[in-house]
């Protein structure tokens, strides 16, 4: 995946593009941005090795509590996000959706059931983003304007991905971990927001936070890399993005992890183990922490995903 940037000064939205060395997308001064993919904690990634897709409907949800344990998080440090939800989940938890709403947070889109985008095909996807768009929006009355691919499985297998979602009516795009990593590769996609489709610069793709120590990326995004590093490294490693990038952070955790009561799944690897179990009983507080340190908002208000339509 390549940065577009000559495409979004030739199409005449340069006012919304920095004078800084390195352009950058203009975004809300002093906010960061903070989001949660709404799944359930048996749909995740190091638990499919055990726990089938056929297996999702025998198995009680804990999503709706988990969920309202973040809500009241986010209210109680003042915190708006923007909320990835499966359509499988919304589906089930239609109530959950419109609270999400009602206290003013962002629904977006985590298509409808966890499928990895690089394990679709271009008309697998397809359907796949319209019908979870659909369902969101018939529930929640709010138009849907992001997307983020289920385990950032957006990368340079998935070349034609952007230009779906855009066709289909997404403004945004999260998808991306700009890093190295077991389950997805991209190590060398754009570290900050960027235009990826040339006829249509106003389409964000707004990878999740990393930072260079010692001339290497270094995840600073959340989910597993914050339950396991101590609370000060994660902090000095966000801000040192923040300060040094002059750019928002994009965060992210899920429901799950501030549920250290689930049902521990046996059966696992001691990889899969370690990667979904570490630290569940301290992310709250320190979720908590974090929010109270810094300002965080929802992805369509702190980057310009509605004036880059509005300009385009
Ligand atoms: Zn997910």
């Amino acid at each position: 995946m390549k940065p577009c940037w000559n495409c979004l000064a030739e199409n005449n939205v340069s006012e919304l593009i920095t004078s800084s060395e390195t352009p950058a997308i203009k975004v809300q001064s002093g906010m960061n941005a903070i989001s949660v993919d709404v799944e359930d904690y048996f749909q995740v990634w190091a638990l499919s090795e055990v726990i089938k897709r056929e297996d999702w409907d025998d198995i009680p949800l804990r999503v709706e509590s988990a969920t309202r344990t973040v809500l009241d998080l986010f209210d109680r440090t003042q915190s708006k996000g923007t909320f990835f939800t499966l359509g499988w989940v919304a589906e089930r938890a239609p109530a959950l959706m419109r609270e999400i709403v009602a206290r003013g947070h962002e629904v977006a889109s985590h298509g409808y059931d966890h499928t990895k985008v690089f394990d679709q095909s271009s008309d697998e996807f397809r359907a796949d983003i319209r019908k979870t768009k659909q369902i969101l929006e018939d529930i929640t009355g709010q138009s849907v304007r992001g997307f983020r691919a289920a385990g950032f499985s957006l990368d340079d297998r998935t070349p034609w991905a952007h230009e779906i979602l855009c066709e289909e009516g997404y403004k945004y795009s999260s998808s991306v971990h700009p890093i190295a990593h077991d389950h997805y590769h991209a190590p060398d996609a754009p570290r900050f927001a960027w235009s990826p489709l040339k006829d249509n610069v106003a389409f964000l793709e707004i990878p999740v936070s990393t930072t260079m120590v010692a001339g290497r990326r270094v995840s600073c995004a959340g989910g597993g890399w914050f339950r396991a590093m101590p609370y000060n490294l994660s902090h000095a490693l966000l801000s040192r993005m923040i300060t040094k990038d002059d750019q928002p952070a994009v965060f992210y955790f899920h429901p799950w992890e501030v549920d250290p009561e689930q049902p521990k799944v046996s059966g696992l690897s001691r990889k899969s183990r370690l990667r979904h179990y570490l630290n569940l009983e301290r992310m709250e507080g320190k979720l908590e922490r974090l929010l109270g340190s810094m300002r965080w908002g929802r992805i369509d208000e702190i980057f310009p995903v509605k004036e880059l339509q509005e300009a385009a």
